[in-house]
């Protein structure tokens, strides 16, 4: 009675425990200072909670502050959400992946009996030859910067790939770690798709909010086939109001940024050059940082040998520095 697809699943599992540093998830180490969350606590005292949500909880501002208009936006429970939304849109065969990239795009397909096809990264983890898969595809993913090699596209890369007419899903999750965005080009091709979060610059990891921009017309349709009020009324209000406190946002992503660099430098070229908030670090080291009590991501496949690091707060960017050092001078 139960689709074979779903046999082959288990639970997404992560680690618990009482572990004093957490730079596994790429959130953001920063949580809302404590005078913005009573700022924000009045403004949702004048909710109703009684009444639905917005149907669509449509984020108006956001498509301003991003140059576009109400039509061209639409938001999710997280940008996980739209995944699978975007994935029954088109007509198609196959999706398209470039490993090692974000899981998700590899499970929702799976889940909805989508063949994949992987065309995996280069040496350096550039795409390779996507542009020779998209005939007949549903749609090619592009995660940019990339989760978990941290590097970006170059915009000559995916521009040849839009050119094939296939829609294509780009995942700018990171994009504001990065100072590169390609979003401005939902203007110019019909087939693009842009997921962005909440989640990571804008430290809203717990309130899930992601959102994705588009051509009016695929924005209309994917509202059509979503479940109606998907987010609750206190994210997408909490989330408005910090696009108004956008100035904390980027004092934050500015620390990130100078921290991960920092941190880059530390490692005496064992990390991968990054865009994120998180680096690819070339160390087997997963086991001897959790000895340390530092959580960090374990990876699989052809980046099994390394970790992927979060950046955190300046002491335990420090913590995890001074245990990688300690892991140097032992191997
Ligand atoms: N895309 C990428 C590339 C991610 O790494 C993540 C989070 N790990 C997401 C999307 C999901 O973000 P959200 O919290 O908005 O669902």
């Amino acid at each position: 009675m139960i689709r074979k697809e779903v046999l082959e699943f288990s639970p997404y599992k992560v680690l618990e425990g009482d572990y004093k540093i957490w730079l596994d998830k790429n959130g953001n180490p920063f949580d809302l200072p404590r005078e913005v969350k009573e700022e924000l606590l009045e403004e949702i005292k004048k909710i109703r909670f009684n009444r639905y949500p917005h149907i669509d909880s449509d984020p108006p501002k956001k498509a301003e502050s991003l140059g576009f208009k109400k039509d061209n936006i639409m938001v999710g429970n997280g940008s996980d959400e739209l995944i699978p939304l975007f994935l029954q849109l088109f007509e198609g065969e196959h999706v398209v992946i470039s490993s090692p990239t974000f899981g998700m795009y590899g499970f929702f397909s799976r889940l909805l009996g989508i063949r994949t096809i992987d065309i995996p990264l280069g040496e350096n983890f550039e795409l390779q030859n996507v542009e020779d898969f998209t005939k007949n595809a549903k749609a090619v993913f592009i995660c940019s910067p990339n989760n978990p090699t941290g590097n970006t596209r170059s915009r000559e890369k995916i521009v040849s790939i839009f050119e094939t007419g296939v829609p294509v899903i780009l995942d700018e999750a990171y994009v504001e770690f990065s100072g590169i965005s390609n979003t401005g080009l939902v203007k110019r091709y019909e087939n693009l798709i842009v997921l962005r979060t909440f989640s990571k610059a804008f430290g809203l990891a717990g309130l899930r909010v992601g959102y994705a921009v588009g051509n009016e017309y695929i924005i209309k349709l994917a509202k059509s086939i979503k479940a109606p009020f998907n987010l609750n009324s206190i994210s997408v209000r909490v989330a408005e109001l910090m696009i108004d406190r956008y100035d904390l946002i980027k004092k934050n992503t500015e620390f990130i940024v100078k921290e991960r660099e920092r941190m880059a430098r530390s490692l005496r070229g064992h990390a991968y050059p990054s865009k994120a908030n998180f680096l690819l670090v070339n160390l087997n080291a997963y086991d001897f940082l959790l000895s340390k009590g530092i959580v960090v991501r374990k990876l699989s496949g052809r980046l099994e040998e390394m970790v992927r690091i979060t950046v955190g707060r300046r002491e335990e960017n420090d913590a995890v520095v001074e245990a990688l050092e300690k892991f140097l001078d032992n191997i």
